[in-house]
Order: C-alpha cells, then structure tokens, then sequence
C-alpha cells in the first residue's frame, strides 16, 4: 500500500486557520482594528457594507509596510510582532500569531494599499482565497487601507451559517467597543452603509465611555484605581442602581486587550452581591496592567482568553479594589475607613504566597435599611433627587392633607427593605399624580409610588408564583384563535413550551407556522395574547440566547411588563390601597424585577430644602 500522508497546501490550511480565528464578519474587524493599532496609528476608520458581508474596509494612519512586507504580511505565521518563543512572554502589541492576515485572504477578496513615510510610492496588492492576484506601486497616503470583500466567498456553507444582518452588525459594534474603549487616544470613525455610525475624538478614559454608550453615563460611573506590585487596576465601576437586565456592559481589559474573564467577573459580582438584585449585572470598564510575563495570552486564538499566573490575589485585590470604591462614593460602607486600615496592595509581593486580604464586613448590613443595630455612616445624598425635580411641580396641584394621623393600614405589615421602618404606615389618605403616581403621606416625608411599576412588580410576583407552584389559573377561549409566526419564533415558542403551559396558556401547533390558542392566562384579554406571546419571544431570544437567566423568571418578567397597565384608569382610594397592600406583600417591593425603582420617598429634609 502507498502511503497516505501528505502535506495540505497552504491555501487549505489558512482556510482551516481562517475557521479558528475568522468566526464571522467582527472577528475579521478586531483583527484588522488591532492591525492597525499595532502599527501606531492614531487615526483609525472603519467602513462597513452588508453588516460586513460584502464590505469591511480599514484605513489607518500607522506605520504602513514595505512592498515586500506588504506580500509577506499574508503569509501563514508571518508576523513583525514577535521572533522566538521567548518573546511570547513579552507580548506588547496585540497581534502576534501572524495568523489573521493568512487567513482572511484564505476566505475573502482582499485588497491591501499601504505607504510608509519614506517610501515615495506604496505598494497595492490583490490576493483572492490565497491567490495574488497582482501587486503593483500605487500612489497614497501613509498608512494603510485594508478591504476584505465578500467574506467566504469560497466556502458556501460558512457563509450560509451567517445570521441576519441586524445580528452581524450588532457583533461588529461589540467587538468596536472593546477595540475603542481601550484607546481613548485614537480617533476613530465608522461608517456604516455610508453613514456614520461612529465618530470619537481623541479623549480620555470617561470620556471614552461616555461617547460609546451615551451621555447618561457620566453621571452613573465611580473611577476605580489601585496600584500594587502584582497588578495595576484602573477604569470606572456602574453605580449600583443602574444595573442592567443583561450582561452586556462588562469589560475587562488586560494590557490594552479586551478579555472574557468569569473567574474575575465573580469577584466584581460579589462586590455588588447586596447592592443589586440577583437577576441585574452591574456595569463595569476595568483595565488592568500587568508585566506580560505575568501572563498566558496565547490560549486562544482569538485572544479574548488570558490566564493570570496569580489569579487568586488578583481576584482578592479587584474585589477590595471594587469595595472600596464602591465604599468611597457611598454607595456602599461595606468598609469601615475610620476604624480599618487600608489594605496596602504594594506590600503583596510575587515571591511570598500572598493570603487573601481581609475587610471586616457587616454580614448584617443592609443597604437600604437604617437601622441602631447597624453601623451609621454618614447619611449619603439622596441618589434620586434629580428624578424628582420633574416631579415637583405637580405636587402642589394636590388636595392638601389634613391628615396627620398615620395608621397601619390593614394587611399591610409585611416588612420591605429600602423604607425606613417607620414608613412602612403609609396615611390613610392616598393621593393619585396625573393617574401615574400614588403618593402617600409617610412619617419621614412623602412615598410616592410609580403606579404601572407597582402593577408590574405585582404580575411579576403572581406569575412567578404560579409557575414555582405549578398552580396557574387558565381560561378557557370561546373560540379558539390562531396565531401565525416564522419558523424561528415558532422554535423559540417550544422550547419554552413547558413553562407556557404552567403560566396558564394552552396551545397547540396547526401546520408550519401558525398555532391554534385554546385558552390563555386568566386575566389576558383575546385581543391582548399575540403581542403578549410576541414579546415573550422577544424576551427570550434577548434574554435566554445571550445571558441565560432562568426561563420562568424570563417569562414571569416578560409577562408582567407586558400586562402592567400602562397608565391605567382614576383608581378608587379603596383600590389604592389594594394595590398598595399588594404590593408592600411582594419580595423587595422596591424594584420592578429589571431593578428600576417601584417607590421613592422624599424626605422632609429635601422638601424643605426646595423651599
Ligand atoms: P499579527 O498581527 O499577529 O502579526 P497579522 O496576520 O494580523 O499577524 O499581520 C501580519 C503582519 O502584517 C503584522 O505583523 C504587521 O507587520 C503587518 N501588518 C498588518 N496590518 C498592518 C497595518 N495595518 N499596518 C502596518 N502593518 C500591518
Ligand atoms: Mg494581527
């Protein structure tokens, strides 16, 4: 028998290598981003066509290459980056597998112009699935400008198993924030379908955060910063109260690199553990600096993947770090800085075995709750006071009170966090605010309660309920209706079949796309079931696909937001009350279940400085 073994030609492996390192269009635009990164540039733009599928062009003001280097770039494992193994533990830039080039010529139409500043002529060079295609002196600027055109091209089934390009571009956007959060020092631009999506200035950090994800942010971040000789850490923390539903704002940073870490990612968690309710995550821009040799970026070969040879005390420094920041801007006063030194991170060294720092923390301590048993810390300004400055000019549009004397109402004596005690008696007279707002009279001042978060909160409760228990009450349609939806909704729909069924809605598929509803939910009107199932599915392609969360929470909470009245009709005072009962009986009425609050009080203090 011959024998069997024998060398792939380069073309094929590169599209092997392409399959590990080009998952999809964004993969495509990290690498070139950080190509052009590695190479100085301080002015950096990125087009887009297609959500990448036609068009994904780069151009930046970098050092540019040779004509040599210019065909050499595409070779596998050519790279300027690095020369020996040695210097893996050295790494500075962020390429250095000299992969990525290789391999997106291997599977696209790619087009290279680039100019370094000595040369009177650059170079342009034309390479389709691996084939030069020509190369020839070109007139241009300094730098370089990279089009990769029609992405696998040459391999149907990957390009087949791409996903809309709503989902695409979303990924490209994803992979732009990490690139551009990391340097606030470049200026980049993107260009989507000839429109600009894109323009960020030269600036700092903040700054930065703010022109990506909007000016809401300069208000909601807390720096963080600790310097030690195992890590420097720097960046900006979420405040609390602006958690979000989805894990989306997290990014750590090593060396100039964006990095999925869950072993860190649980240390910030349980800085935030009692700030937060369990379903939210807290945002956070962290950026560590640490000697590379220090760590193993090359695990992975898309490098979002590092191991840290110290990860525990790194692990113990972030969760300090996170406290005590969190502690400084009392948010929260988990450390005591009067009667606890603080931790010094500079005398860890590398060569003893660090132990795990300590904080003294008040495992009783309750954020919301001011209680003599707990220790006081200064009274921190009211985080909501803003919010309320909207408020206030209707007020005085209400009836005035003459009642002073406050009493528990009736079935209202389960305890809530976040209210001083004495304000769990709300006065007896309750008043409504343009049918949105219930205010009530408490002893520290006024609670006013947001009337469709309070409904919400309470569906939430009900339907979670019902689905822990297996109890629901279902009724039954007159007529059954159908309901048509694509083939991936209808998917989506059996996969939470299960949990449809114990929340009350009976239904049963008819054919490809449609299904008939036989009975719904008590409560949820005929007309009302389409967009109540439609959100759902929007929930849970939101929710389940990316972060998971538990698919009866998802529903309960899908649920809930749908049917919560929007502003709902004049309720009675007995009503009122009801619902004021009702929702003082849930788990942490405060919070709507996505953490936005249900009820706010102003204390008497804040009303008398309005005046
Ligand atoms: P790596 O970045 O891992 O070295 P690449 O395949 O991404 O591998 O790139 C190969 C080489 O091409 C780089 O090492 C660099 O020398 C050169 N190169 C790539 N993009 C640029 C650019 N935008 N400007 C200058 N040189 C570049
Ligand atoms: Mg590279």
């Amino acid at each position: 028998m011959p024998d069997v073994i024998h060398l792939l030609p380069d073309s094929v492996a590169n599209q092997i290598a392409a399959g590990e390192v080009i998952q999809r269009p964004a993969s495509a635009v990290k690498e070139l981003l950080e190509n052009a990164i590695d190479a100085g540039a301080d002015e950096i733009s990125l087009v887009i066509k297609d959500a990448g599928k036609t068009l994904i062009q780069v151009i930046d003001n970098g050092c540019g290459m040779s004509e040599t280097d210019a065909r050499m770039a595409f070779e596998r494992h050519a790279t300027s980056k690095i020369q020996e193994a040695n210097d893996l533990f050295a790494i500075r830039t962020l390429g250095f597998r000299g992969e990525a080039l290789a391999s997106i010529a291997a599977i696209a139409q790619v087009e290279l112009k680039s100019k370094r500043t000595e040369d009177e002529l650059g170079t342009c060079i034309n390479i389709a699935a691996s084939q030069v295609k020509k190369q020839e002196p070109c007139a241009g600027q300094n730098g370089t400008s990279i089009s990769i055109k029609n992405l696998f091209f040459n391999i149907p089934a990957r390009r087949k198993f791409l996903k809309s390009n709503t989902t695409e571009l979303r990924h490209i956007i994803d992979e732009f924030h990490r690139v551009t959060l990391v340097n606030p020092e470049i200026k980049f631009s993107f260009f989507n379908e000839n429109r600009p999506l894109f323009t960020l200035g030269k600036a700092n950090m903040k700054q930065r955060i703010v022109a990506l994800m909007g000016q809401a942010y300069n208000s909601r971040l807390i720096p963080v910063s600790q310097d030690s000789d195992v890590i420097n850490i720097s960046g900006f923390i979420g405040k609390p109260e602006f958690a979000r539903k989805t894990r989306g704002e997290q990014f750590f940073f090593v060396n100039g690199r964006f990095i999925k870490h869950p072993y860190l990612n649980h240390a910030v968690d349980n800085a935030y553990k009692e700030l937060i309710t369990g379903d939210s995550f807290p945002s956070y821009f962290i950026f560590f600096t640490i000697d590379p040799k220090e760590i193993d970026i090359n695990i992975h070969p898309t490098k979002t993947e590092v191991n840290f040879q110290n990860n525990q005390v790194i692990y113990a420094i972030l969760g300090s770090t996170i406290k005590q920041s969190l502690g400084k801007f009392s948010i929260t006063p988990s450390i005591d800085f009067d009667s606890e030194p603080s931790i010094d991170f500079s005398k860890i060294s590398l060569n003893k075995s660090a132990s795990t720092p300590t904080i003294k923390i008040n495992p009783d301590y309750n954020p919301f709750e001011t209680k003599n048993n707990q220790k006081e810390f200064p009274k921190q300004k009211s985080k909501t006071t803003d919010n309320w400055e909207k408020l206030y000019p209707g007020i005085d549009l209400l009836p005035k009170s003459s009642e002073q004397d406050e009493r528990t109402p009736a079935g209202n004596s389960i305890s809530f966090m976040g209210v001083e005690p004495e304000d769990k008696k709300t006065s007896e007279t309750l008043y409504q605010l343009h049918n949105r707002f219930i205010i009530a009279t408490v002893k520290s001042g006024l609670m006013v309660i947001n009337k469709q978060r309070a409904y919400e909160k309470i569906l939430y409760e009900r339907f979670l309920t019902s689905l822990e228990s297996g109890k629901s009450s279902s009724q039954q349609l007159l007529f059954p209706s159908t309901i048509n939806f694509s083939q991936g909704d209808l998917e989506i729909l059996h996969e939470i079949e299960n949990e449809l069924k114990m929340i009350g809605f009976d239904f049963e598929t008819f054919g490809k796309n449609t299904i008939i509803i036989n009975g719904a939910p008590s409560g949820v009107n005929n007309s009302e079931i389409g967009d109540v199932l439609e959100s759902i599915i929007e929930n849970t392609k939101r929710n389940l696909k990316e972060i998971k969360i538990d698919k009866k929470i998802n529903l309960a909470k899908s649920m809930a937001a749908k049917l919560a009245p929007r502003y709902g009709k004049t309720l009675q005072e007995s009503e009122l009350r009801s619902l004021i009962d009702r929702l003082f009986a849930c788990r942490a009425p405060e919070y709507t279940p996505d953490g936005k609050p249900v009820l706010r009080i102003i204390t008497m203090d804040e009303l008398e400085q309005k005046f």
